[in-house]
């Protein structure tokens, strides 16, 4: 039987929450079973964007301070890292990110290293679900020898719910998230992407942090709730169930979530999955709001979002009066879109990764909206 690990938290102090932790990978059997001495551990944490930990849209500073010294205290090498995606006025969010939400501070202050996925390169994956477009995903996801999934718990206005299963999604660097939105606007279709990042990439555990969680109009724009729960396993669709549950919803609520279901992901049952820890039950998570559109919204589709990700749709472009010719673009970029000699990006070859954005020193490599009147209504919102 698949275990789902509860811990009871009541706030953020660090030495509490490395005791809950630590004694609730002792149900799962010790940390030693999952690292060893000399690991290059990932976590990859919930960054949505430049938003203050407090604010409970992404993963609590604290809660990665109290993984991080866990681990290092463990002998291992830590990365925190994520890619926030999309850009905001022509400026790739993931690094401001890194600064808002306090995990620069936390690396700078435990000894671990930030992995902005924007800059780290990629690595090519073969999909074998509904999709079978090549997916490009985070070179660190590969390169680090254990990978902990560190979700947030939180709502979404769109997808009802975002957990374990869906906090993978910034594997996918940069601006290239756009892409799958638009090539899967149907939910379950969505759900479908988030299964082949979870069967091509090796996720060993999923923490949650569920200390303060987000309640209504999620991920992003909804309010506090204080749940004081942990959440630990090694099964995201067993750790999402349990989750739903305590907002008082069943995993077939969640139609992003019906692919990882349909293709064995993990335990879907609550019946099955054995609960343990503080809590030998699921418990209730009283009051606690869901978003307006629940089960209203379950039967259509995203494809209005398409429009507007086609108006929005923004792409990196070379300004040659500010190029310095250092060529560190050209270098970086993983799938060679950039010509050597004119700096134009062949678009049909661009993944739309950001590196060549995020590594250019001399600010030359620009993120352009297509649309004019889109580029006007950005700049004029920030
Ligand atoms: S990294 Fe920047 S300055 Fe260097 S060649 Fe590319 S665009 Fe030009
Ligand atoms: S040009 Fe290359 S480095 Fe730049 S966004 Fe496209 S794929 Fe990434």
């Amino acid at each position: 039987m698949n275990k789902v690990i509860i811990q009871e938290c009541k706030d953020y102090s660090v030495d509490d929450i490395i005791v809950k932790i630590n004694n609730g990978m002792e149900r799962l059997g010790g940390w030693d079973k999952f690292v060893k001495t000399g690991n290059v551990v990932l976590l990859k944490v919930n960054l949505i964007g430049p938003k203050s930990s407090d604010s409970a849209a992404v993963t609590h500073s604290e809660f990665v301070r109290a993984l991080t010294r866990i681990l290092k205290n463990k002998g291992c090498t830590v990365w925190i890292g994520d890619s926030s995606g999309g850009a905001i006025a022509g400026i790739a969010p993931t690094a401001q990110g890194f600064k808002v939400t306090g995990y620069d501070k936390v690396a700078e202050e435990e000894g671990a290293i930030i992995k902005n996925f924007d800059r780290e390169g990629v690595f090519e994956v073969q999909p074998h679900g509904k999709f079978k477009e090549k997916m490009y995903l985070a070179k660190p996801l590969f390169d680090a020898d254990v990978v902990i999934n560190v979700p947030k718990l939180k709502t979404h206005s769109a997808n009802i719910y975002t957990g374990a299963v869906k906090n993978v999604f910034g594997c996918i660097p940069g601006l290239r998230k756009a892409m799958y939105h638009k090539m899967a606007p149907d939910k379950e279709d969505f759900g479908e992407i988030l299964a082949d990042i979870h069967e091509a990439a090796k996720f060993d555990l999923h923490i949650m942090d569920g200390i303060i969680s987000m309640q209504g109009e999620g991920p992003t724009a909804g309010t506090v709730y204080k749940s004081n729960k942990i959440l630990i396993s090694t099964d995201p669709l067993a750790l999402d169930t349990i989750a739903v549950n305590m907002l008082g919803m069943m995993l077939d609520d969640i139609p992003v979530l019906s692919a990882a279901k349909k293709r064995n992901l993990g335990q879907y049952n609550p019946d099955e999955i054995e609960i343990v820890g503080d809590y030998n039950y699921i418990p209730h998570l009283e009051g606690f709001k869901l978003p307006k559109n629940f089960r209203s919204t379950k039967q259509k589709n995203n494809k209005s979002v398409i429009k507007v990700i086609d108006f929005f749709k923004t792409k990196p472009e070379i300004n040659k009066k500010k190029c310095k010719q250092c060529n560190m673009c050209v270098e970086s970029c993983p799938v060679k879109a950039i010509d050597v000699s004119t700096k134009k990006i062949d678009y049909n070859k661009c993944i739309e990764c950001m590196c060549c954005h995020e590594l250019c020193m001399h600010k030359a490599v620009e993120l352009k909206k297509d649309n004019v009147i889109a580029g006007i209504i950005a700049r004029l919102s920030v």
